[in-house]
């Protein structure tokens, strides 16, 4: 188990220098923080998710007069994992923002089985994806009402299943009250990997047919980062899924990785095909499998360009 410790360690140490190297001003915003400040079209119809297939065609975007992703085109399945990966400041959030419809493209179109994003009612779009986020945020209520936010009717029977589902359900009983343990700002302090969990039962009853994961990087022990991740692995089992990891090990297994550096592809494969380019993914994961030491000098300069 440390031997899958320390490598993440390693990891985030280089990923750090590779971006302080890049873009230190980056700022770094969550992906749901954003209100959507857009109007909705007055003809717009619900979406009806079919497969929950998502195409990018050619998509740019700048939230001012400076592009930030340019031409951004790719397909997903419904059903498959397509992972971001990138330093911090590459776009990844903002690909996906675009999806959430926080704005719209300046360019292309983004399409879900068919339907433009920009076609369809803001409520139905928001309702058919799932967010699990960085952030892990827990307003002041109880436990159970964490959960069902944004579902009012589950029953007492489907909050505790979807507990089980993301490992929760433990925890939660061993609660002063049980799910009615008030958590948040002056509730009971829950730890980064219980919020985190929290959260993912709040999608599993959700069961949206878009789910976008952007891995949270706490601190979290062994045990409990495998109890994430096989809650993970539940909830995006044959659902359409966008991953932004910071971990490469956890998205090994997408059904395609895009690798973004400035708001541009520049590669996109899948874990083997990737490790074959030899380009800055097959670097990363040296790095962080511990095979080699530090990134090579020419990711680095290339990040300073
Ligand atoms: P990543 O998710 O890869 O870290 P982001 O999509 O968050 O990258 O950011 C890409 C770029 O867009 C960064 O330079 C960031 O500063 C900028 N940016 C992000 N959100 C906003 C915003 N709301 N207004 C202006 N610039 C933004």
């Amino acid at each position: 188990t440390q031997r899958f410790i320390w490598p993440m360690a390693q990891f985030g140490q280089i990923i750090n220098m590779y971006q302080r190297a890049r873009a230190s001003s980056a700022r770094i915003f969550g992906l749901m923080d954003e209100p959507s400040r857009l109007a909705e079209d007055p003809n717009a119809e619900d979406l009806v998710v079919d497969d929950g297939a998502v195409a990018y065609d050619h998509v740019s975007f700048g939230y001012d007069d400076e592009t930030i992703v340019s031409d951004i085109d790719f397909e997903v399945e419904g059903g498959e994992t397509l992972a971001l990966v990138g330093p911090t400041g590459a776009g990844k959030s903002t690909v996906l923002k675009l999806l959430l419809r926080m704005y719209d493209v300046d360019e292309g179109a983004i399409r879900i089985d068919g339907q433009d994003v920009r076609d369809v009612t803001l409520t139905s779009l928001r309702r058919s994806i799932g967010y699990v986020g960085q952030s892990s945020y827990l307003f002041y209520g109880t436990v159970r009402e964490n959960i069902t936010y944004g579902t009012f009717d589950a029953t007492d029977e489907e909050v505790r299943e979807a507990a089980r589902a993301a490992e929760a359900h433990e925890f939660i009983e061993n609660l002063p009250d049980g799910y009615d343990t008030m958590v948040g700002e002056r509730g009971v302090k829950l730890s980064g990997g219980q919020r985190q969990r929290v959260t993912i039962a709040r999608a599993v009853l959700k069961d949206p047919d878009v789910l976008v994961l952007d891995e949270a990087t706490s601190d979290v022990d062994t045990e409990t980062e495998m109890l994430i991740q096989r809650s993970l692995d539940r909830l995006t089992a044959d659902r359409t899924t966008f991953a932004i990891a910071h971990r490469l090990s956890t998205i090994k297994d997408a059904d395609a990785i895009l690798v973004l550096e400035d708001g541009e592809v520049v590669e996109r494969g899948t874990h083997e095909e990737l490790l074959d380019d030899d380009g800055l993914y097959a670097h990363l994961w040296g790095v962080q499998a511990g095979e080699i030491d530090e990134l090579p000098q020419e990711f680095i300069d290339r990040a300073q360009e």
